[in-house]
């Protein structure tokens, strides 16, 4: 019975460890600067969703969010892959506030924040 117990205990433990692992569910909204005469907002989709492994990121050659499809959401937090336009790594871009450390593409100053609309999953 105790042997038992433990199977169970530890199938629950790991299945929730599983669920909570991969479940990197995106986000998606609007970037803004808050540089007065700077205007510069955009639309940005953070991640994506269970089906559609994404990472967003920022070029810092065409200073420009890139959105990198990926083969799976194993090694989200990991690998890092290039820029779709050029060789180099792109700035991963985790969750919104990480915005707040990306120059504004139109003005160049770090007052860029993301305001968060929907989930996508
Ligand atoms: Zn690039
Ligand atoms: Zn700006």
């Amino acid at each position: 019975m105790k042997t038992f117990a433990k199977i169970i205990f530890l199938s629950l433990f790991f299945g929730v460890f599983l669920w909570a692992g991969p479940a990197v569910a995106g986000e998606a909204g609007r970037v803004s600067c808050s540089t007065p005469g700077c205007g510069y907002q955009d639309s940005l989709t953070i991640g994506g969703g269970k089906k559609s492994p994404s990472l967003t990121g920022y070029c810092r050659s065409t200073k420009q969010f890139v959105y990198v499809k990926l083969k799976s959401w194993a090694g989200y937090r990991e690998t890092v892959p290039a820029c779709p336009d050029c060789p180099e790594a792109i700035l991963p871009i985790y969750s919104g506030g990480r915005v707040a450390q990306i120059p504004c593409p139109k003005c160049g100053n770090l007052t860029l924040s993301f305001e968060r609309r929907f989930r996508v999953d």
